[in-house]
């Protein structure tokens, strides 16, 4: 078995920061220009290069997304971006457009070119086909199922990269009109308006057909593929994707942690059905979400896709993040990210550990004493009786039953 990459999405510096010390091999941002995302980056090159910095030194790698299909008049600056990124030290650019590929193979010869899942790569074929134009990764099609990813890998000479974890959308391999139908504003080039989750009255001729409390809307479920790590790591998958360059801090610890003790104990053969269910639990633990599997097992059924229900769910178990630790007064100070009482039971937990313990008396800035935590953002102090770090965090323990899983 070839070691496997874990690849985690990050939406700004501190999410990159955290992807990488929870256990990320390389992390996929979006830059300001020329990406899917441009609108909602928070990456300008200065950030992207203190990221590759702080990716390096930690042993992972950057990736970027280059991502839009470029129209003539987007061509302006393509060269002089690509060479910036090479100069940087980003590893690779994740392109959907041969127009975008090719430029950086010519103008930033450095930097890796992997094939964007748009592309809708779904046989070795075409990956063949790729490779002979210079391309060197081929992010396949989520279209797959499992089987198709191993016939495709085997039968390749370039590493293949898969989802595994995280939003669908539900078009083919992202190619969709429909935010550029409904809002003038073009999926392709950037400007997704995720037109699919709205709700809809749906009529047929003039009558409405739907409920007015149950408007329909196209989400799928999303994907969660944790059974299928062992088999895609025997297929040897180069790279296994986490989807959610939107999602939170916690998300992404809280996700990537999981994947890394999965792909970890897979490795060194001590995956057993105790430690995969607290994997699952694990995740379900990052986002009150409803999950499937995608494509892996065949095309999905209606059960695998949401209908009608808003799917967003944020949990509200994750409470604080450590900012700082004094080792001699035992005191932490941590930043409120969730309402908590005092007292309350908790795990705090960082890269490498999860410790239960109840949360001691929280002081506030004036040193007051704080019973209620209400106020996001707020610092304040608590006494921890073993050793934390910065970025390490804690979250309240709550019943399985309560969580908010539909
Ligand atoms: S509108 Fe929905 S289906 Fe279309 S690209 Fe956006 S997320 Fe995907």
């Amino acid at each position: 078995m070839k070691k496997i990459e874990l690849l985690s999405p990050a939406g700004d510096l501190e999410r990159l920061k955290i992807a990488v010390l929870y256990g990320a091999d390389a992390v996929y941002i979006g830059g300001k220009k020329f990406s899917l995302r441009s609108r909602a980056s928070n990456f300008d090159l200065e950030s992207i290069e203190e990221g590759v910095k702080f990716a390096s030194a930690h042993g992972a790698r950057v990736h970027v997304t280059v991502n839009m299909i470029p129209h003539q008049e987007d061509l302006a600056g393509l060269e002089e971006y690509l060479k910036e990124l090479e100069r940087i030290g980003v590893t690779a650019i994740i392109a959907a457009s041969p127009t975008i590929a090719m430029t950086a193979k010519k103008a930033a010869p450095k930097l890796e070119v992997h094939l964007s899942t748009q592309h809708s790569s779904t046989n070795s074929k075409v990956i063949e086909f790729w490779k002979s134009k210079g391309i060197d990764r081929v992010v396949l099609a989520r279209e797959c199922n499992l089987e198709e990813i191993k016939e495709t890998t085997k039968n390749s000479s370039l590493p293949i990269e898969v989802f595994i974890h995280g939003g669908m959308c539900i078009s083919y391999s992202g190619r969709c009109v429909l935010s550029n139908h409904m809002t003038n504003r073009d999926a392709n080039r950037g400007g997704c308006a995720q037109s699919c989750r709205w709700k809809y009255r749906l009529f047929e001729n003039d009558k409405q057909i739907n409920d007015e409390k149950e408007l329909f809307s196209m989400s799928s479920k999303d994907m969660m593929a944790a059974h299928y790590i062992k088999d895609l790591m025997e297929a040897n998958v180069a790279s296994l994707k986490i989807e959610g360059r939107m999602k939170s801090t916690y998300y992404i610890a809280t996700v990537i942690r999981a994947y890394r003790m999965l792909i970890d104990a897979i490795a060194e053969d001590r995956l057993n059905d105790e430690f995969m269910a607290f994997i699952l639990d694990e995740l379900n633990r990052a986002e009150n979400r409803p999950t499937a599997v995608g494509f892996y097992k065949g095309l999905p059924k209606a059960n695998d896709q949401l209908y009608g229900v808003n799917g967003a769910g944020v949990t509200q178990e994750y409470i604080a993040t450590i900012l700082d630790y004094d080792q001699e007064s035992e005191m932490a100070t941590i930043l409120v990210r969730n309402h908590f009482t005092a007292h309350c039971e908790v795990e705090v937990f960082g890269p490498k550990y999860t410790k239960k313990m109840v949360l001691n008396d929280c002081f506030d800035e004036l040193g007051e004493l704080v019973e209620v935590a209400n106020k996001p953002m707020q610092i304040l102090k608590t006494k921890i009786p073993f050793v934390v770090q910065e970025k390490d965090m804690i979250r309240r323990i709550i019943d399985k039953s309560d969580r908010n899983v539909y």
